[in-house]
């Protein structure tokens, strides 16, 4: 087993307030508005100031089965960092729910973290040589490590310049909160006010659910330190260029966040007319994915003067269970999700959009699904490029043999979706859609040009990861294997 789903995973999302009597409730509740970042495991840590002690509950599961009123009035302090997390390094269990958290020679520390570091193994071994004995299998907890070094006495900044790759962070130690950026700004974090306290947000929608007020996205590079002198920024890391992750306007993010003062909604929606004007296709109506391909979809169909219909509803009660491989029903675990209302498709041209095909199994489930109800013809559209390359930056895509563009031709791609017609928006189009420069971009798992290098021995903690995974999740892989399995 070298994948185990037909999505890229979501990373993590982090959350920080400081200065608010309710720090732990709000902080559930920024959570609760990121659990589409992470769904393996959620934590809290609060504290009230100097010498009053970290408190911590973290578990595996949803927010809402992680917290209940009674762990959430147990978490008691002006200040908070949470973390939701899906493993992207290390495996998925309880000793790497983040925060972490240490008692080291400066005091307490906490640190949730979002991305993957790429010279982390490295790292890891030169502290381990060093009599550092780590407690999990994350990357985030080299950076706890080093934040404990005697040698990092200095401060938090000299620790973090050793750290290369992607993190966004939130930290507490008995001081206050910090929030960091790594300096090509790979992943987002914003920052908010309210009421006279700060947040730190990996996304804007957290803060308007709490009516906080989005004050400004952290830079790429940005240390910003927030204590009873409010926050103040320091700039530690070399200057480089930026490196955004584009996937995030595509996929990850939600579509009520703001991300590099750019709404994601309308970069979506962009994307779906951009990919209209490259293929456009004569049809009856354009049918979305949901939840992902909805905006996409509804700028294809606005483009071309074509109706637009959610032909496809969503399960929203599934969750993530551990649902049983099972003969009996064909397709189930696609079927279970999403369902075809057949009326809508029926004896119908149908434009079917995506924001990505990543193995192609499920896109492929979803062509029978519509062959099935009566389309009478089924053309694919890609709201992204192909997906050819691997990403070292925090995103879980399968192993790149597996991708199903990096093995087939588009009309391989085509015949084994069972679709009329392909089409995958451009690089250049995507970029457009969201209005910004192309030099803002990471765009290394459709170009394979990796703005950090990376380091191999980072392999050992995915494939740890995935051995670990799959005994623990069930998903549509496990039980769907793709046909390319057999022949890649
Ligand atoms: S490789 Fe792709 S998914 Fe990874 S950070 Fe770059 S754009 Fe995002």
């Amino acid at each position: 087993m070298t994948s185990t789903s037909d999505r890229p995973r979501d990373e993590c999302g982090v959350f920080a307030v400081y200065g608010h009597p309710n720090a732990a409730l709000l902080t559930y509740y920024g959570l609760f508005a990121l659990q589409h970042r992470g769904q393996e495991s959620a934590g809290i840590v609060t504290a009230n100031g100097p010498d009053s002690g970290f408190k911590r509950h973290a578990d595996m599961g949803l927010v809402s089965q992680v917290f209940s009123a009674p762990v959430l009035e147990q978490l008691t302090g002006d200040r908070a960092i949470g973390h939701v997390r899906y493993s992207t390094t290390g495996s998925s269990n309880l000793a790497n729910a983040q925060p972490l958290m240490v008692n080291c020679s400066r005091g307490q520390l906490a640190i949730g973290h979002n991305g993957n570091l790429t010279n982390a193994s490295l790292l890891r071994d030169e502290l381990e040589q060093r009599g550092s004995i780590f407690q999990t299998t994350v990357d985030s907890e080299i950076i706890v490590h080093l934040l404990a070094q005697p040698s990092h006495q200095g401060g938090i900044l000299s620790a973090l310049r050793q750290v290369e790759g992607a993190f966004s962070l939130v930290l507490m130690d008995e001081r206050g909160i910090v929030g960091v950026r790594d300096p090509f700004g790979f992943r987002p974090l914003a920052l908010g006010k309210l009421e006279g306290a700060w947040v730190l947000s990996s996304e804007t929608c957290a803060l308007d659910l709490i009516h906080a007020e989005f004050v400004r996205e952290i830079e790429p590079g940005e240390v910003i330190i927030i204590d009873e002198n409010g926050p103040r920024s320091e700039f530690p890391f070399p200057k480089t260029k930026r490196a955004f992750c584009i996937f995030e306007f595509v996929y990850f993010a939600r579509p009520d966040s703001v991300l590099e003062n750019v709404n994601v909604h309308r970069a979506r929606v962009e994307m779906g007319r951009e990919l209209a004007r490259l293929h456009p296709v004569e049809a009856d109506v354009v049918v979305p994915v949901p939840d992902s391909g909805n905006y996409a979809a509804l700028g294809f169909a606005e483009e071309l003067g074509i109706s637009y219909n959610h032909a496809f509803v969503r399960n929203h009660y599934i969750g993530r269970t551990f649902l049983q491989p099972t003969q009996l029903i064909r397709d189930f675990n696609v079927r279970v999700k999403l369902n075809l209302i057949k009326d809508a498709v029926r004896g119908k041209r149908v434009v079917v959009v995506d924001d990505s095909i990543v193995r192609g199994t499920t896109a492929r489930a979803r062509v029978v699904n519509l062959r099935e109800a009566g389309a009478k013809e089924v053309h694919m559209r890609v709201s992204c490029p192909p997906h050819r390359f691997a990403c070292h930056y925090g995103i879980d895509f399968p192993d790149p043999a597996k991708l199903i563009a990096n093995q087939y031709t588009m009309e391989e791609i085509r015949d084994y979706l069972g679709a009329d017609s392909i089409g995958y928006l451009d690089v250049d189009g995507m970029v457009r859609a969201t209005g910004l420069d192309i030099n803002s971009f990471c765009l290394a798992c459709f170009t394979g040009n990796h703005p950090v290098a990376f380091d191999p021995e980072l392999d050992k903690f995915i494939m740890e990861r995935r051995r670990n995974r799959a005994g623990h999740l069930l998903t549509d892989e496990d039980q769907h294997p793709s046909l390319f399995d057999s022949v890649s």
